[in-house]
């Protein structure tokens, strides 16, 4: 007899999505980690100096408070408290000026000029079905549930940012907006499908302001391992799967892997031609990263940039677009995109009074082996000068650093593979059920499946979710239900620290 009904190896946010959603239909679940702590990109920890908490990862949580299946699991009950900037994003440009998405889509068209009407059309119908649209958005590839609002999506979104940005928009001001966003797919923005990760984005942006999570990441990683605890679900860490056989007895597996791992450690209980699929996937560029411990907040020439979560750091358009071609293209960038996260600017908990702290990054080649510190910093003190003297310490993560800490990051890539045409049908490899593998007791739950990459557990959802009918016969249950319900988009908003 198995061990367990279910093992789920890794626990990223999605690893534990599925383990608290198999528990809760009454399964018996093991986690198995490779490192000492549980939450994959959700850790949080003092890279810097005493005092100072980094997001190691994952820091902004865009679809994460927007997640069906985090409201569902009622993460709040466990401890987690989402604190909301006053707005989403800001995006610097030459001159102290910048462009910053608003939750208030009217105080965002206000900043766009000639470009704010176009800009409202293309987004208020969307934001009329934003709930439902995330939904479907957050789905794998399905017939939709909103299918006006998503065929409106659709016909935004296909195309390239370059496309939709400079054929609708005239000035630089929407166009960089819409850029930055669009950068979060690490695709050059030439590349269909790139203005779709735009809208989603700014969509999000406008239903509620991109929020960081208090005291750290690693709270949501905590109120899943909360969640999934009170279903019964044990864990076990530092214990890294390299082979199948080190697996207790269960009889169904689920991978929150990146598919070269499975490949490996499953390669006697799949077949050829799906192995091949796994190998050839493609991870996409990857990351360097520097955290800063700062002697006060980052002194913005444009002042309202202090508003947001995250500042997209990388001047036009063009400027944003050459950076994004040349970390795929496998060349390093002089000007880098940067991606900025100042979490201490409303979570007082991150770093003693009167410090923050500072984070980070931009795409690299994959497997990239060069330092990006100054290239960073010096992108940063274009749009703030003064930054330098702020910083008290520094933490510098690159590609293969990236790997080592988690080898599900192969070569620095962080969300799951490329996400254009091909990585969006073929998520990880063509299957009815993605989720599903030829063997009926495997499966993939990592954002290496669809909807991909970034903090939201739904890739978990629906693994679980396609494990359960095809090896157990069973439903969500009381899970189902929660599922079905509205999740109203304004919650209360938590103290902030400014
Ligand atoms: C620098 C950086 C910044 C990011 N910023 C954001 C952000 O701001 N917002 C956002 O939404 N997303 C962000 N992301 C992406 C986000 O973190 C990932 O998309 C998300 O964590 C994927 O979750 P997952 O559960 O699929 O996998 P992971 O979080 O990668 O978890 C996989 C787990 O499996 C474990 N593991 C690996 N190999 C083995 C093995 N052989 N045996 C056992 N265990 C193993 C790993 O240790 C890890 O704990 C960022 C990621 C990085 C690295």
């Amino acid at each position: 007899m198995a061990e367990y009904d279910a093992v789920v190896v890794g626990s990223g946010p999605n690893g534990l999505t599925a383990a608290c959603v198999l528990a809760s239909a009454g399964l018996s679940v093991l986690v198995v980690e490779a490192a000492p702590d549980l939450g994959g990109g959700l850790r949080s920890a003092e890279l810097t100096l005493p005092g100072f908490t980094h997001d190691v990862c994952a820091a902004v949580h865009t679809l994460g408070c927007l997640s069906p299946v985090f409201h569902a699991l009622d993460l709040e009950t466990h401890g987690l408290r989402w604190v909301y900037p006053d707005a989403s994003v800001a995006h610097p440009l030459e001159g102290a000026e910048a462009v910053i998405a608003y939750p208030d889509i009217e105080r965002t068209v206000a900043q766009l000029a000639q470009d704010g009407g176009a800009y409202r059309g293309m987004l208020e119908p969307l934001l009329r079905a934003g709930e439902g649209l995330m939904g479907d958005v957050l789905s794998p590839l399905r017939f939709p549930r909103h299918p006006v609002a998503m065929a409106r999506l659709g016909f935004y979104g296909f195309r390239s940012v370059e496309a939709l940005a400079n054929g609708r928009f005239h000035g630089a001001r929407a166009r960089a907006l819409l850029a930055g966003c669009a950068a979060h797919s690490v695709l050059p923005l030439d590349r269909y499908l790139t203005a779709g990760v735009s809208l989603v984005f700014l969509l999000a942006a406008h239903m509620r302001p991109w929020p960081v999570a208090e005291g750290g990441s690693r709270s949501i990683a905590n109120a899943l391992c909360e969640a999934a605890r009170s279903e019964g679900v044990s864990f076990e860490t530092n214990v890294r799967i390299e082979r199948f056989d080190q697996l207790p007895s269960a009889r169904a597996v689920l991978f929150d892997l990146a598919p070269r791992q499975v490949a490996t450690i499953a390669a006697d209980q799949l077949p050829a031609r799906y192995l091949r699929a796994l190998t050839r996937y493609r991870m996409g560029p990857g990351v360097f990263k520097v955290d800063w411990a700062l002697d006060g907040e980052i002194p913005w020439s444009a002042r309202e940039c202090r508003l947001a979560s995250t500042v997209h750091v990388g001047g036009t358009i063009d400027e944003v677009a050459r950076s994004e071609n040349d970390a795929f293209e496998g060349r390093r960038s002089d000007r880098p995109f940067v991606l900025v996260a100042q979490q201490s600017h409303f979570d007082a908990t991150r770093a003693p009074s009167g410090r923050h702290t500072g984070y980070g990054y931009c795409h690299v080649p994959a497997g990239f082996d060069g330092d990006m510190t100054d290239a960073i910093e010096a992108q940063v003190e274009r749009f703030a000068p003064g930054f330098r003297d702020r910083i008290l310490a520094r933490h510098v993560r690159g590609p293969a650093q990236w790997e080592r800490y988690n080898p599900s990051y192969v070569g620095g890539a962080i969300t799951g593979g490329v996400a254009d045409l091909k990585g969006f049908v073929a998520r990880p490899a063509l299957r009815l059920d993605p989720y599903s593998t030829p063997n009926r007791r495997l499966y993939m739950c990592s954002h290496s499946t669809p909807p991909g990459g970034g903090v939201h557990g739904m890739c978990g959802l629906h693994a679980a979710r396609s494990a359960l009918r095809r090896v157990f016969g069973l439903g969500l249950g009381g899970l189902g239900k929660r599922l079905a319900q509205p999740h109203d988009c304004q919650i209360g908003l938590v103290s902030r620290r400014s």
